[in-house]
């Protein structure tokens, strides 16, 4: 027999959210999209879990170092060694046990396609990468999905916000010089590198203070246009910005760049244009092409939407060697010339490979010092040759869309000389393997 009564209602562990004016079951029905789980993405996910969001899909291919343990509240020592994003998915599922996890633990840009951003409510951005978070906000641009990102340095911290139709973007907040840099780095080193980290330590006082407001804004964002008992909004295109050594907080405005090149050339995804398969992305690119001729005719073809190195060359003794591998996932040791470099230290014969492991923050050098004599060895980089379709006679044709680095659930673009629109080609065979039951 119960005895609640209308003054007082049974007492469930949502009561609070409720008095919060929050819906439980739209949280409960939402997805959001975590990118890092480092000192921001702790936090983010400590929240959102606390107020009950139904899905959380996190990506962080880092593992857990000892340092770590003194700005992430949900990793403990004996987690050091651990993979971040799955630690953080348990230790969520450990707050909250009606949350389903997804966790990935490698780059995002090769993991998690535009279905995902699709299927996201939100996503929300703690990561140190320049080029990262411009994917993330080109995907989240394309699907029409918000885009709430947090950089931290010392004592300060930022969000900004980028909403749909996203009159502004977080590629109009960068300098041109800015975007140069940021992909010169990211595509010459391996995906995911996090050598453009910021050189400072951040505090997790602050840390705490950007991931809790990352989280309320998406969870505000979720309850725009429905029923609270206080006026939700949430700002859009502004950086918010706390100066932890002067506790001064400071909004504004971001504005609008006429030459952002993600304005320019992003093409966002109409839901009338898309067209599910039931294939992932181990099908072969030969039958993608197949199947995009059945609708668009035998002049289709497939934009990428990134770069593929299909040949290395030498440009010293004219040596090429074919590869398949996509922009950013190519690394030093592929990228020089086996025949015009030595394989080993001339100064002390230390295999040169681990020289290259000692410099992960040299981009593609034509000398690198040894770490152990200081010998100078020189190094022959190659010339790669890329492709950015799938066409027909393409030397693509015979890999499959993973090996080209398509990510799971990616919708592709298909166009056609001829044809009045482009269509979009979603993965859906992916489903499983995105949402798998990890409980
Ligand atoms: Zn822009
Ligand atoms: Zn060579
Ligand atoms: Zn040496």
């Amino acid at each position: 027999m119960s005895s609640a009564t209308p003054q007082h209602p049974v007492e469930d562990r949502y009561t609070r959210v409720r008095q919060l004016g929050w819906d439980v079951d739209l949280l409960k029905r939402s997805t959001i999209l975590v990118v890092g789980a480092g000192a921001l993405g702790n936090e983010i996910i400590k929240d959102l879990a606390l107020a009950g969001i139904g899905r959380l899909i996190i990506v962080d291919l880092d593992t857990i170092e000892t340092h770590n343990l003194t700005r992430s509240v949900l990793f403990r020592g004996s987690d050091v060694g651990r993979g971040k994003a799955q630690v953080a998915a348990e230790a969520a599922a450990d707050i909250e046990p009606n949350i389903a996890t997804n966790w990935f633990d490698t780059p995002l840009q090769t993991t998690l396609g535009l279905g995902v951003f699709r299927d996201a409510d939100v996503v929300l951005g703690g990561v140190d990468n320049l080029q990262t978070r411009r994917d993330i906000n080109r995907s989240c641009m394309q699907a029409g999905t918000p885009f709430i990102d947090g950089g931290l340095f010392y004592l300060d911290g930022d969000v900004r916000t980028f909403l749909p139709p996203f009159n502004v973007c977080f590629d109009c907040t960068l300098t041109g010089e800015e975007r140069d840099e940021g992909w010169r780095r990211w595509s010459c080193l391996k995906l995911g590198s996090d050598d453009d980290a910021p050189v400072g330590p951040t505090a997790p006082t602050i840390s705490a203070m950007i991931g809790g407001l990352q989280a309320q804004l998406a969870i505000k964002y979720l309850h725009l246009g429905r029923e609270v008992p206080y006026p939700v909004t949430v700002p859009d295109g502004v950086r918010i910005r706390f100066n932890g050594f002067a506790d001064e907080y400071e909004r504004w405005n971001l504005s609008r760049d006429a030459d952002c090149p993600t304005h320019m050339e992003m093409v966002p995804v109409r839901e009338e244009h898309i067209v599910s398969l039931s294939s992932g992305n181990d099908m072969s690119a030969e039958s993608l092409l197949a199947e995009t001729q059945t609708h668009l005719g035998p002049e289709a073809y497939v934009e990428l939407g990134f770069d593929v190195i299909h040949s290395l060359v030498c440009m010293e003794c004219g040596g090429r060697e074919p590869s398949m591998q996509r922009v950013g996932a190519l690394q030093m040791s592929e990228a020089v010339c086996p025949q015009c470099t030595p394989s080993s230290c001339g100064g002390c014969g230390a295999p040169i490979g681990r020289i290259f492991e000692s410099r992960p923050d040299l981009v593609f050098p034509d000398r690198v010092d040894c770490p152990d004599c200081f010998a100078s060895n020189r190094l022959v980089i190659r010339d790669t040759e890329t492709l950015n379709r799938i066409e027909p006679g393409s030397p693509a044709l015979s890999h499959t869309l993973a090996e080209l680095g398509v990510p799971l659930m990616d919708i592709l673009e298909a166009k056609a000389y001829e044809a009045e629109h482009s269509l979009f080609f979603q993965l859906d065979g992916d489903r499983e393997r995105v949402y798998p039951r990890r409980d």
